[in-house]
C-alpha cells in the first residue's frame, strides 16, 4: 500500500464567491459545508470588473462576524485564478451552491475550467435549501435599495450594514 502523508486525511475546502453581501443562502451552504470538511475557507473574489456595493474588506468583515460561531471557517479573499488559489491553500475541494438549472449551466463551465487548470481539486456542489432557492445578493440589494424588508434574507449584522450603505450612497 502506498504510504500517505500524515495529514492526508485533513480535508480543506474553498467556498469562493462575491458575497456582496453574504445572504442566508450563502450561510446555509457555509454551515453545511463546515460540517463536511476539517477546514473551510470562504474566499471573496476580488474582481475589479464588477461594481460591488461593499468593498472586499467590508464583505470579509461581515462574513467574519456572521461565521464567528463556526470555528473551522476562515475568511479570506483572492485576486488570482481560483485554480491557483486553491493549490496555494493546499485545498482539495471547491464548494459551490446550486439554486437552479440556470446556475447549473454556468457552474458546469466553471467546474470544467477549474478541473482543467487544477486537476487535483474537485468541485463539489451543494443543493440550495429550497427555502433560499430564489435568494441572491442582487435580489437583497434591490429590496434594500427600495427600503423593503430584508430581515429574513440576511443576518442582522448584514441587514444593518445594508441600510447604512444604502443611505450613505443616497447621501442621507
Ligand atoms: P458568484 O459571483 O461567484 O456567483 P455569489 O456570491 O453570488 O458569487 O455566490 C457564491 C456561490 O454561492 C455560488 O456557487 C452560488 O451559486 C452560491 N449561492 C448563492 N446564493 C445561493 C443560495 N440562495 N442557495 C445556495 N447557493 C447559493
Amino acid at each position: 500500500m502506498k504510504t500517505q502523508p500524515k495529514n492526508s486525511t485533513y480535508r480543506v475546502a474553498v467556498y469562493p464567491g462575491s458575497f456582496d453581501p453574504v445572504t442566508m443562502g450563502h450561510m446555509d451552504i457555509i454551515t453545511r459545508a463546515s460540517k463536511q470538511f476539517d477546514h473551510l475557507i470562504v474566499a471573496v473574489l476580488n474582481n475589479l470588473s464588477k461594481n460591488p456595493l461593499f468593498t472586499v474588506e467590508e464583505r470579509k468583515d461581515l462574513l467574519r462576524r456572521v461565521t464567528a460561531h463556526l470555528p473551522n471557517v476562515e475568511i479570506d479573499s483572492f485576486r488570482d485564478l481560483l485554480a491557483n488559489y486553491v493549490r496555494e491553500k493546499d485545498a482539495q475541494v471547491i464548494v459551490r451552491g446550486i439554486r437552479s438549472i440556470t446556475d447549473f449551466e454556468y457552474e458546469l463551465q466553471l467546474a470544467s475550467t477549474n478541473h482543467k487548470l487544477n486537476p487535483d481539486a474537485e468541485t463539489i456542489f451543494m443543493m440550495t435549501n429550497p427555502k433560499y432557492s430564489y435568494l441572491s445578493s442582487s435580489l437583497v440589494k434591490e429590496i434594500a435599495h427600495f427600503n423593503g424588508d430584508t430581515t429574513d434574507l440576511v443576518c442582522p449584522e448584514v441587514d444593518i450594514a445594508l441600510r447604512q450603505k444604502i443611505s450613505e450612497r443616497a447621501g442621507k
